[in-house]
């Protein structure tokens, strides 16, 4: 067993911490409170290479192992993981199923210029009425010659105000559950397309959230992703590969509460000494450190796993994703408390960390989605 890094992944974690406190740090919490998705700086991190991640060259990416893209994402996340989360996008929830179950010319079409960070994407799996259960999904697809006649609507969607393409599905008839879903990429500007942000929302507010309709929307056969009634498979496979691209996010977030709360609580003085001294300050610390290390080898290991060519990772992506996420929350409530009444201002990160942490254990799977899933593969169920 090898829990050491190679000197290349040294040298790139390095850079990749640079690249962010010099980047990222200055900017990110005023676009945190505009609720401006920073475009500008995930350009000059995809120049930097840091978007292609594990996408093969020949596709435009970086053809990067997993343990060194998981790396790149945490580093990132330690100072903006919306910025993260961008970064992950091709090597993850959008990227990933292309690559799997797209023809060479998408593979050339959409996810090139994706690795590139020359394009972006929106994933369109949740509607208003099923979010867990992907399969009771309500939008239909109907073929009519040479193309698919869309017609529904999808809720919380990301990255509406960048993205040119959209990854979504529909089902040719919902009686058939899972085995009638089709998946589809749906370019920006097709028309029966429309987007609906929603306003304002707890967390993650750079990014441009809201609802996808489809009225009429004729989508061109070829760009039907996998066969007709592959769309799960092709919608599992995002969702299971978007996971640790999530747990690394949620690692890097926690880390950073680490990072603020060492720094505060040497220098705040409370009854004549730093509150780091109090035994139930450093009862926390002692939560978050724990907490941090563990999740971060969960997340290393799935990593390394599918660096092994692993292809069943399922388990254990459901085991990294929770406990990193669940983890990036514990550490953020402590993160607050420690600062006391300003950890609830905005001068300090702390705040948004939390706002930021509560919603990790929704995307990607509810965190009790993954309870049962963990127990499920344990028994034998799955
Ligand atoms: C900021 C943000 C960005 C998002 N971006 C995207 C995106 O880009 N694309 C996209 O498709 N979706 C996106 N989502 C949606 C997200 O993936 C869903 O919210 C999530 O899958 C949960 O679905 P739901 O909200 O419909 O909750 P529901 O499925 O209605 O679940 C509600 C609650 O019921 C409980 N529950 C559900 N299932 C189970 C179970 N099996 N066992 C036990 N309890 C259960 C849990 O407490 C759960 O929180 C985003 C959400 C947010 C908040």
């Amino acid at each position: 067993m090898d829990f050491g890094f190679t000197e290349e992944q040294l040298q790139i974690k390095k850079a990749v911490r640079e690249f962010a406190l010099r980047e990222i740090a200055p900017y990110v919490a005023a676009y945190d409170q505009e609720e401006r998705f920073p475009v500008e700086i995930v350009r000059k991190a995809a120049a930097q290479g840091y978007m292609g991640g594990v996408v093969p060259v020949e596709y435009g990416g970086a053809g990067l192992d997993y343990v060194t893209y998981t790396l790149i994402i945490e580093e990132i996340s330690r100072v903006c993981q919306i910025v993260g989360c961008a970064l992950s996008f091709p090597s993850g929830l959008a990227g990933s199923a292309i690559l799997r179950y797209g023809t060479e010319e998408q593979k050339q079409k959409y996810l090139k210029p994706l690795a590139q960070g020359e394009a972006f994407a929106s994933v369109a799996l949740t509607e208003p009425g099923s979010g867990t259960d992907v399969a009771a999904m309500r939008t239909t697809c109907r073929r009519d010659g040479n193309v698919y006649v869309l017609n529904g609507a999808k809720a919380w969607i990301s990255f509406l105000d960048v993205c040119d393409w959209v990854l979504t599905f529909a089902t040719l008839d919902r009686s058939l559950g899972h085995k009638g879903i089709c998946a589809f990429i749906v370019e920006r500007g097709t028309p029966g397309m429309t987007f609906r942000p929603y306003a304002h929302k707890l967390g993650f507010k750079p990014l441009c959230t809201g609802e996808v309709v489809f009225e009429d929307c004729r989508v061109p056969v070829e760009n039907r992703i996998g066969e007709e009634g592959e769309g799960f498979r092709v919608a599992m496979c995002a969702v299971e590969n978007g996971r640790l691209g999530v747990a690394a996010r949620a690692v890097g977030m926690a880390q950073a509460c680490l990072d603020e709360v060492l720094a505060y609580a040497r220098e705040r003085v409370v009854f004549g000494q730093p509150i780091g001294k109090f035994q139930l300050v450093q009862s926390k610390i002692t939560d978050m450190v724990v907490g941090i290390e563990s999740a971060r080898y969960l997340t290393y290991r799935l990593a390394w796993l599918k660096d092994q060519g692993v292809q069943d990772v399922r388990r254990e992506a459901s085991i990294a994703k929770m406990v990193a996420t669940d983890v990036a929350l514990m550490a953020a409530t402590h993160a607050v408390q420690i600062f006391g009444a300003y950890g609830c201002s905005a001068e300090y990160p702390v705040s948004r960390y939390y706002r930021d942490a509560k919603v990790f254990q929704i995307v990607e799977g509810v965190n009790e989605l993954h309870r049962v899933l963990i127990a499920e593969y344990t028994l034998g169920y799955r």
